[in-house]
């Protein structure tokens, strides 16, 4: 860990009093829960499947609900990791004003981060709707009937289809999410993204609409991203102790 480099993001962050925290599945990985591209990855060895392929077939929405129920057994036992405290006492001194996340595990959450600070952008998994009349139904209860039918799950309501409270390849982004995103971008004082290879659009659009708004943009991730050239400051680093650092600094540790 480069100690200028921290030095230079305590005092960005010690500015700062609307910093958005833009999290991906890198922040993440210190928790067990496994990232989608880095080598041997959950991810890394099935192809995701896309929303309009979980849609044309019973037998691939299975085949996504064996795959969901084989990640949620890790999700479900995850505790927040370092990187996830270090971003809520952030946000509890009064710089962070927003967490925008990528992640559907529901660790920020957890970490202490009031839900209103949080925006979701990928969805939640910790529970699944209806695509036909929204109703929220509960992951054990899908496991139970996936158990009992041998096939996927229908609404006990309208008798749609149920899918995880996620949002996969190919399906429209929620509107409200994007929208309240967008809004936090343009009103950050500076931009961190933290574990996020950036490659997936929309949501990679933030940073890059905070770079274009003159927002500084600090990019932490263990690799180089495509967006690493936009960014005022980049830390190729392990998110969770550099996060520490910074708080630990500025609680004068
Ligand atoms: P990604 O896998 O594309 O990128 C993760 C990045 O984090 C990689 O570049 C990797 O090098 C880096 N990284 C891994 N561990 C790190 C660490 N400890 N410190 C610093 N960097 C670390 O993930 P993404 O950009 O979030 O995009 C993947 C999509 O898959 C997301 O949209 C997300 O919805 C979903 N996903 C979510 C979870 C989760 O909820 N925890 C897990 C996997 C995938």
């Amino acid at each position: 860990m480069n100690d200028e480099q921290i030095d230079e993001l305590v005092g960005m962050v010690q500015r700062a009093r609307r910093a958005v925290v833009f999290t991906g599945a890198g922040i993440s990985t210190e928790c067990g829960i496994p990232d989608f591209r880095s080598p041997g990855g959950f991810w890394t060895r099935y192809k995701p499947i896309a929303y309009q392929e979980f849609l044309a077939s019973e037998d691939t929405r299975l085949e996504a609900w064996r795959r969901f129920l084989m990640i949620r057994e890790t999700i479900g036992t995850a505790e927040p990791g370092p990187g996830h405290r270090a971003v809520a006492e952030l946000v509890d001194r009064g710089h962070v004003a927003c967490v925008i996340t990528q992640n559907i595990d529901g660790l920020h959450q957890a970490a202490g981060i009031p839900a209103e600070r949080i925006i979701e952008i990928h969805g939640n998994g910790t529970y699944a709707k209806c695509l036909g009349c929204g109703l929220r139904h509960e992951i054990s209860w899908v496991a139970d009937e996936i158990a009992r039918t041998g096939r996927p799950p229908a609404c006990t309501s309208c008798g749609g289809i149920v899918k995880s409270a996620t949002i996969s390849f190919g399906q429209a982004m929620p509107e409200q999410e994007m929208a309240d995103a967008r809004a936090a971008t343009l009103d950050a004082d500076l931009f961190i993204a933290v574990g996020s290879s950036l490659q997936v659009f929309p949501a990679a659009g933030l940073p890059v609409l905070a770079s274009h708004n003159r927002t500084p943009l600090v990019i932490l991730n263990r690799e180089e991203t495509g967006l690493d050239g936009l960014a005022r400051l980049v830390l190729h680093a392990e998110s969770g102790p550099v996060l520490q650092a910074v708080v630990a600094r500025l609680a004068g540790g």
